[in-house]
């Protein structure tokens, strides 16, 4: 056995989580910049919340609610500014994957007077603010990633940067901010969560003890795999989620992801496929694909699933998802060669070339 692990982030999980435990709030600093979208942070009540345990520490804040989806670096730069002339101690990011993600390079920013690009370099002259992460979707588990995936218009796809510096230092998991979210964005960030798990899993990179938070995560989903389909998805439902989420995010924190992700930022990037639909519509031929490679693991995770073949667990995702979207023969091979280009493609446990993925890519969505 040859492994690290390391969660920088500490994590407070409960129902009131915040208003319980706002004095840790206090250990930042006196100004905190809150970094969010335009409508999950009200809706969700997390910002209420947050604005409450602010006001009662006496730590002045302002906010910034103009993330994207899928962040651009011109999306962040934007926040940076605003962080550097506010004086932030801190920054809170409040939301799903996008918020989270983009509060990290506003963190990043707000200290260092960069050019976004220079993002991917990795090293920063001064430490990132301190980033406290709050999470109303159950999917990315950025709340315990140091990853920030931002969309590069240069390149035409999606990059991730992140070191020790970028976890969060504290997240705050209250599964009420994710009840306010629509069925279809309960299933994508699902469907996401399982894909780090199992990508995490079957990746070259996967450690022993990646594999235990992978394991847990995978059952969690099939625990809940029937409240998602008849879309019953009570409270206790949504904390399974929530938690499964985070251990997803443990995994990928340690493992990164592979070539569902890497072929799904083209998905977002080109046809505006929601993040973890895309990696829900390749997941089936990403288990073909690998499975003589990794049976035993793949076998396992079918079993965690309580699913008797990959063919059962295609139905699923179909049943989930609906219709793939259209694609023609150009897209296939823009699609696949930029999928080539992403690191994490390198991480397969498969190795894995351009035809392959567009292999992948023509069984996976409606070719024409
Ligand atoms: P998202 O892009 O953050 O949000 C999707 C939509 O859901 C937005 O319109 C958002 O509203 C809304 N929403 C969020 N929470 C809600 C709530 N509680 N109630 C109602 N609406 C809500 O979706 P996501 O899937 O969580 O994040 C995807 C992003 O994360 C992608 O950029 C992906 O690449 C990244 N990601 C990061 C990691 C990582 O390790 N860091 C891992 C996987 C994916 P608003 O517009 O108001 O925000
Ligand atoms: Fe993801």
């Amino acid at each position: 056995m040859n492994y690290r692990f390391q969660i920088a982030t500490k994590v407070v999980f409960g129902k009131g989580c915040i208003t319980e435990n706002k004095e840790e709030l206090k250990k930042y600093g006196k100004r905190a910049v809150i970094v969010t979208g335009k409508t999950s942070a009200k809706t969700s009540g997390a910002l209420d919340d947050v604005s409450a345990a602010l006001n009662e520490s006496g730590i002045e804040y302002t906010i910034y609610n103009e993330i994207e989806n899928n962040p651009s670096l011109e999306n962040v730069k934007e926040g940076g500014k605003v962080a550097a002339a506010f004086g932030a101690d801190f920054i809170i990011g409040i939301g799903g994957g996008s918020p989270l993600d983009a509060s990290k390079a506003v963190a990043v920013l707000a200290v260092n007077d960069i050019d976004p690009i220079d993002l991917y370099k990795n090293s920063f002259n001064s430490k990132p603010l301190p980033i406290i992460a709050i999470p109303t979707t159950s999917g990315t588990g950025s709340e315990v990633t140091p990853y920030s995936i931002l969309t590069r218009n240069d390149m035409q796809t999606k990059m991730s940067f992140g070191n020790e510096d970028t976890f969060p230092r504290l997240a705050f998991m209250d599964a009420r901010y994710t009840e306010s979210m629509s069925y279809d964005v309960t299933v994508n960030t699902a469907i996401d969560a399982l894909s780090h798990a199992v990508e995490g899993y079957i990746s070259k990179r996967s450690t022993p003890m990646s594999d235990v938070f992978a394991r847990e995560a995978i059952e969690l989903f099939g625990k809940r795999i029937d409240n998602l389909v008849s879309n019953k998805i009570d409270y206790e439902t949504r904390e399974d989620l929530l938690y499964m989420s985070m251990l997803g995010g443990m995994v990928i924190a340690h493992t990164g992801t592979t070539i569902v992700h890497g072929l799904g930022y083209s998905l977002t990037y080109f046809k505006d496929i929601p993040h973890g639909r895309a990696n829900g519509l390749l997941m089936k031929e990403y288990f073909n694909f690998n499975y003589e490679a990794a049976k035993e693991k793949i076998d396992k995770i079918l079993k965690l699933l309580n699913m008797k073949d990959i063919e059962e667990f295609g139905a699923l995702m179909d049943k989930l998802l609906g219709k793939a979207e259209k694609v023609n023969d150009e897209e296939l091979y823009k699609f696949a060669s930029l999928a080539m280009k992403q690191r994490s493609t390198s991480f397969n446990i498969r190795s894995v070339s351009e035809d392959d993925m567009i292999y992948i890519l023509k069984k996976s969505l409606n070719h024409q």
